[in-house]
């Protein structure tokens, strides 16, 4: 298969409302265009220098989406076209991302990254945290980010029940922190190659995939 048929079968499993953001961190700017070309637009990026690289290259109507850690000293370089950061993971990071979108005076949506998996090293809010950080009302001076809800990464793991146990803790998390925003955060990311139809069962409305559209990576 080649990647618009592997796209279009993704997508035709998909349910309505529910978004794909095609990973296409460490493939070439052709195999973007070939998803392109079969109706794909959202494209998620893992490193700001290879995102911007691409951008430039790229037609505009692409919306790029920074899926992967973000350093704060690396949002000035995203900022000027980024549609998403589906990554923040901490106030610092959000008051850079309002500093650099006013500056372009643009409004970047922003998800929440929170640590649900069995894993240490899972970047991400503690979930205390980050209720602690909502709760404090800083998101309501910042008119440039919109918080659109929470991104996940699941365990990594062959053990179905663990993952399944962490899409419902974000899911719950999810549902939680509506209650704190107004209808734009309508966001579930959740859902990579390997676990997204676990995530649709979740009730996941973004899911990111690379390598089953992609194929594998070559680091
Ligand atoms: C790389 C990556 C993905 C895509 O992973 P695949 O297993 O290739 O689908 C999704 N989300 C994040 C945050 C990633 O870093």
């Amino acid at each position: 298969m080649n990647i618009k048929e592997r796209l279009h079968r993704i997508l035709a499993t998909l349910p309505e409302g529910v978004s794909l953001v095609a990973v296409s961190k460490f493939h070439p700017a052709a195999s973007i265009m070939e998803a392109y070309e079969a109706g794909q637009r959202i494209f998620g990026e893992s490193r700001p220098q290879e995102m911007t690289a691409k951008a430039m290259e790229l037609p505009k109507d692409i919306e790029w989406s920074m899926i992967g850690h973000l350093q704060t000293n690396k949002v000035k370089m995203i900022a000027p076209y980024v549609t998403m950061i589906s990554s923040v993971d901490s106030a610092r990071l959000i008051e850079e991302i309002e500093r650099q979108a006013a500056r372009y005076e643009r409004c970047i949506d922003i998800l929440l990254e929170v640590h649900v998996a069995q894993e240490e090293t899972k970047s991400g809010w503690d979930v205390d945290e980050l209720r602690t950080y909502i709760a404090s009302g800083a998101l309501s001076s910042m008119p440039h980010v919109r918080v659109r809800g929470v991104m996940t990464i699941a365990t990594n793991t062959d053990d179905e029940s663990i993952v399944r146990g962490d899409f419902k803790r974000i899911r719950d998390i999810f549902e939680e922190l509506k209650g704190y925003f107004d209808t734009s955060f309508d966001t579930l990311s959740i859902g990579m190659s390997d676990d997204y139809p676990i995530a649709l069962e979740y009730g996941s409305t973004m899911v990111r995939i690379g390598t089953a559209i992609f194929g594998h990576r070559v680091y």
